[in-house]
C-alpha cells in the first residue's frame, strides 16, 4: 500500500482523477515552478541530505521534498528508513496533500494523529503496515508567494513535534529554498552566456556567422579533412563595385543590400556549407568533403545567382575566388590562395570565378 495514496482527502478515496479548470493563481504558481526546472530533474545529493537529516530531527521514519506540478506530486528528494516505504516518484496531486498546503499555506501543518485528525478522518481505509498516523509539512513558498512544494515528515506511529524541531523544519525548509533560487541563478546566467556566445560569432548586420565563427569552422574542416582525408574548398566572394553604390545611394541602402547579398548567397547553398561575413562587403564559403571542380561549379552558381537577383536601386555581380585545401600546404596557404583567386578575379574584369595558384603562394614563402 503506497504511503501517500494513504493520504486521501475526504471524498477524494475513489474519485477518478480529473484536471483542475486553472485558475489565475494556480497557473502563476506552475508557470514560477517552471522557471526553477526542478520537476524530473536529476536525483541530487544536496536535496537527499536535507530529507535525511529532517527525518533525524523530528524522529520520523520517513522525510519528502516534493513539488506540486499540475496534476501530480513529484518527489525530488526521500529519506525513509522503513522496509514498507514507498518507491514511487510521483503521486497524483488529487490524492496528496498538496492541495491542503498550497489552499493554506501556514508556515508548518501538523497533524499528530491523521485518524483523529477531523480533516482526515474519512481517509481511515489505509492498511496495515504501511498505516499513516503522523504528518507534518512546511511549505516551500518562492519569493513571491507561489508554494511550489513541500518538506514533510511522516510517521507510522502518532507523535507530535517539539517547537525546536518544528522551527528546525521551517530551517531546513529555507535552505531547500536557497536551493532553489541558486537553481534558477544558474539557469538564468547559463541562459544569458548561450545568448552571449551566440551574439559573439554573429554578424549584426546580416545574422549571418562572423569572422570568429568562420575562423573556428576553418580549423574545424582542416582538422577533420586531415582527420578523414575528405578534400575540403574555400570560397572568397567580394561584392563588385560597391563603394560605389554606398557612394551613390548612402550607407543606408548599402546596409541592406549587403543583408539581400547575404540572403541570396544563403539560399544557393547546401544546408552543410558554411556562409560568413569576413568583413566589409566580404563573405567567405567554407565548403566540406567539396573537391576543387565542384567547389568551381558552386562558385559559378553562386555568382550567376546574385547576377541574376533583383536589389534595391541596381543590380549587383560578386567576384570569387577558389581553393582546395592542400593537406600539405596547410589552411593558411588554402586562404591565401583563396585570397590569390579573388584578386586575379577583380583584375580580370570582375563578376568572375578564379581559382588561386597555390604554386605562387607558396613560391612567395
Ligand atoms: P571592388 O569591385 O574592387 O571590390 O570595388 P569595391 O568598391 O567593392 O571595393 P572597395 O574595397 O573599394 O570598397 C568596399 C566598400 O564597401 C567600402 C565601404 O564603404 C563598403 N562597406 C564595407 N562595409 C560596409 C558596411 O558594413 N556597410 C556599408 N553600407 N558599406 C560597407
Ligand atoms: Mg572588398
Ligand atoms: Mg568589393
Amino acid at each position: 500500500m503506497n504511503e501517500i495514496l494513504a493520504l486521501r482527502r475526504p471524498g477524494a478515496a475513489n474519485a477518478p482523477f480529473s484536471a483542475p479548470v486553472l485558475d489565475d493563481d494556480e497557473s502563476i504558481r506552475l508557470q514560477t515552478l517552471e522557471a526553477y526546472e526542478i520537476l524530473d530533474s536529476e536525483e541530487e545529493k544536496s536535496y537527499g541530505d536535507i530529507a535525511r537529516l529532517a527525518a533525524f530531527i523530528c524522529g520520523t521514519q520517513t522525510a519528502l521534498i516534493s513539488f506540486f506540478d499540475r496534476d501530480r506530486q513529484w518527489i525530488k528528494a526521500r529519506f525513509s528508513n522503513s522496509a514498507f516505504a514507498e518507491k514511487a516518484q510521483s503521486l497524483p496531486r488529487s490524492h496528496a496533500f498538496c492541495d491542503l498546503t498550497i489552499a493554506q499555506p501556514d508556515p508548518i501543518i501538523v497533524v499528530a494523529d491523521m485518524q483523529q485528525d477531523p480533516r482526515f478522518s474519512g481517509a481511515t481505509n489505509i492498511t496495515a503496515p504501511a498505516k499513516l498516523r503522523f504528518y507534518a509539512a512546511v511549505p516551500l513558498i518562492s519569493p513571491a508567494g507561489a508554494v511550489l512544494g513541500s518538506l514533510s515528515v511522516l510517521d507510522k506511529r502518532t507523535r507530535t513535534l517539539s517547537p525546536e524541531q518544528a522551527s528546525a523544519l521551517e530551517t531546513l525548509a529555507r535552505q531547500i529554498m536557497e536551493l532553489l533560487d541558486m537553481r534558477r541563478t544558474v539557469i538564468g546566467l547559463s541562459a544569458a552566456n548561450a545568448r552571449l556566445g551566440q551574439q559573439s560569432i554573429t554578424d549584426a548586420l546580416t545574422g549571418i556567422p562572423n569572422r570568429r565563427a568562420y575562423d573556428q569552422k576553418l580549423n574545424e574542416e582542416v582538422s577533420r579533412a586531415r582527420r578523414t582525408g575528405a578534400p575540403l574548398s574555400l570560397l572568397m566572394v567580394d561584392i563588385d563595385l560597391f563603394k560605389q553604390y554606398n557612394d551613390t545611394f548612402g550607407h543606408l541602402a548599402g546596409d541592406s543590400a549587403l543583408q539581400s547579398v547575404a540572403r541570396v548567397l544563403l539560399a544557393s547553398l547546401r544546408p552543410y556549407d558554411f556562409l560568413a561575413r569576413y568583413g566589409g562587403e566580404e563573405f567567405v564559403i567554407v565548403l566540406p568533403a567539396t573537391d576543387l571542380s565542384d567547389a568551381i561549379l558552386v562558385a559559378e552558381r553562386v555568382r550567376a545567382l546574385v547576377a541574376n537577383s533583383e536589389f534595391p536601386h541596381r543590380k549587383f555581380t560578386i567576384s570569387i575566388g577558389v581553393a582546395r585545401l592542400d593537406v600539405e600546404a596547410g589552411l593558411k596557404a588554402m586562404v591565401q590562395t583563396a585570397d590569390n583567386g579573388l584578386y586575379r578575379a577583380k583584375a580580370s574584369g570582375r563578376n568572375k570565378v578564379v581559382v588561386g595558384n597555390l604554386e605562387k603562394i607558396l613560391a612567395a614563402e
